[in-house]
């Protein structure tokens, strides 16, 4: 008998599954459900099948697997969730710890620390930077990162969260273009520099306008429209120095903006100098450079009217605490505001040139400290953080629906996951509050394994072998008719998870 094969229908009935690994633990955070008591991760083709408890997984997989299919079970002690997901990183840092590890008296202080330090490694007769962005990613997946928001300033680095495997954006920086010079060869730069990485085949490329303070205005007109024709996202920093405040009063709005309009303002500086005191968020804002595309780095001069312009344009941000007391910024970030207003929220590491380490749980335990500090008094807030730092990230990217969606553990997303060494208590229901609080607190350092679109990249002895419930945990003899079943599950799964935005096909363009 011969039958029509219909995709839709596949999609809906798909195939036996042939070969599916359960990760268990006492405790497991979906993010997307609620904590899950003695839980079990089934994982199959780099994809999350099932999430549930351990025992009702268990009989639920007797459904869905073809007959000598291999099931196997690798247990953990302690606490499995999403794979973390730094929103703001240069991976080509890794080679400036220097910087970070100095002090300086303020912002310009670092920024001529880092300089000094970064002229001296270009003058290198080998380009340290694809070396220290590759180290850098490899730090991500074993801190139990498995996304990060990589900013890219040369081309060699580009490759890095590719060279682990690693989900993510690799921004490409553009900064220090006056008007006229951006449009006599900046354009054509970054044209060039696009269709370089766009060859390299990475998976998702972004660009990251630097700040408003190293790039004039029409830069800053032009990037948001080349990234949105080419289904490109942003990434700006924004609001993370005392110069980027606004003053007081005097907002910019399209209403009160008579000055605004009337004059055609080359840079940020000049609107400044000017004595007009509208902030860097609403500069940006009036110029049309913000949207839900768009996340910016630090925000830690966001006053009310700045944070109510992020949340109205669907821009998150990416707190970077400790980089924020490094590069002395002036100030912490307004993260009790951020909460209490509901502004969309993701943490960030920055690089090893402003922070300590790549592991943004430490950011987390800071930024914990931080809200409390500030009088952010709501229970809610170790759960508030978890999703930072897994469904907010996702956010941040862009990557938190669809089918390749990252930041949380359901049936069909990626299988991306954090094994961490946190003591788990789920005997009451204070005691899990007591774990989840353990993870925000005193989480960093503890990952012991990190699951990449399901495959285990990283294990410091937590999973083991596992143990093989079913099947024999090798190859059988070629069964035809398994392997055009199979083929019918992979063209239904390919139904479900279209292939990830092709790299656009960046061509040259003239300056004109
Ligand atoms: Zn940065």
């Amino acid at each position: 008998m011969t039958t029509t094969y219909d995709p839709l229908h596949a999609a809906a009935h798909p195939e036996p599954l042939e070969d599916v690994t359960l990760y268990s633990a006492p405790l497991i955070i979906p993010v997307t459900g609620p904590v899950i008591v003695d839980g079990a991760v089934a994982v199959a083709d780099g994809r999350v099948m099932h999430v549930g408890s351990r025992r009702w997984l268990r009989r639920a997989l007797d459904q869905d697997l073809a007959a000598g299919a291999t099931v196997r079970e690798r247990h953990w002690r302690g606490l499995i969730m999403p794979g973390l997901i730094n929103a703001h990183t240069h991976l080509q840092y890794t080679a400036m710890a220097a910087v970070g590890r100095g002090s300086y008296a303020d912002f310009h202080g670092w920024e001529r620390g880092f300089d000094e330090v970064y002229e001296r490694l270009q003058q290198s007769d080998v380009s340290p930077w694809r070396h220290a962005a590759e180290e850098g990613a490899a730090m991500l997946v074993e801190s139990g990162t498995t996304a990060a928001a990589d900013i890219v300033t040369d081309p060699e680095a580009a490759g890095a969260l590719a060279s682990q495997g690693l989900h993510g954006i690799a921004y490409w920086e553009v900064m220090n273009w006056g008007n006229a010079q951006w449009r006599a060869e900046g354009i054509g730069y970054l044209v060039s520099q696009l269709g370089r990485m766009s060859r390299q085949g990475l998976p998702r490329i972004g660009i990251s306008p630097h700040a408003p303070y190293t790039l004039e205005t029409e830069p800053f007109v032009d990037l948001p429209d080349i990234a949105r024709q080419l289904d490109m996202r942003l990434h700006i920093h924004l609001a993370e120095t005392p110069m980027e405040a606004g003053g007081g009063e005097s907002t910019l709005t399209t209403y009160s903006a008579a000055g605004w309009r009337d004059h055609e303002w080359d840079s940020y500086s000049q609107l400044k100098q000017a004595g007009k005191q509208a902030s860097a968020i609403q500069f940006l804002d009036q110029l049309g450079s913000l949207g839900p595309d768009v996340h910016i780095a630090h925000g830690v001069w966001a006053d009310a009217e700045d944070r109510r312009i992020l949340r109205q344009r669907g821009v998150g941000v990416a707190l970077c605490p400790r980089s924020n007391r490094i590069t002395v910024t002036g100030r912490d970030a307004p993260i009790r505001e951020y909460l209490e207003e509901g502004n969309l929220l993701a943490v960030g590491t920055d690089s090893l040139s402003s922070s300590p380490s790549l592991d943004v749980l430490d950011d987390l335990a800071m930024l914990h400290d931080l809200a409390r500090g500030q009088g952010y008094d709501r229970e809610d807030l170790t759960h508030r953080l978890i999703r930072m730092v897994t469904l907010g990230g996702a956010e941040a990217l862009g990557m938190h629906v669809g089918a390749g969606r990252i930041g949380q553990i359901n049936a069909g997303a990626t299988a991306d996951l954090a094994f961490l060494d946190v003591p788990v208590d789920v005997a009451t229901p204070h005691g899990i509050e007591e774990t989840l609080e353990r993870l925000v607190c005193h989480g960093a350092g503890t990952n012991r394994a990190t699951v990449l679109s399901g495959r285990v990249v990283h294990d410091a002895g937590a999973l083991g072998e596992g143990e093989v419930l079913r099947g024999h945990g090798q190859a059988r003899d070629i069964d035809h008719d398994a392997i055009a079943a199979h083929r019918r599950h992979a063209a239904a799964m390919a139904i479900q998870q279209p292939e990830p935005p092709q790299s656009p096909t960046v061509t040259e363009r003239s300056n004109a």
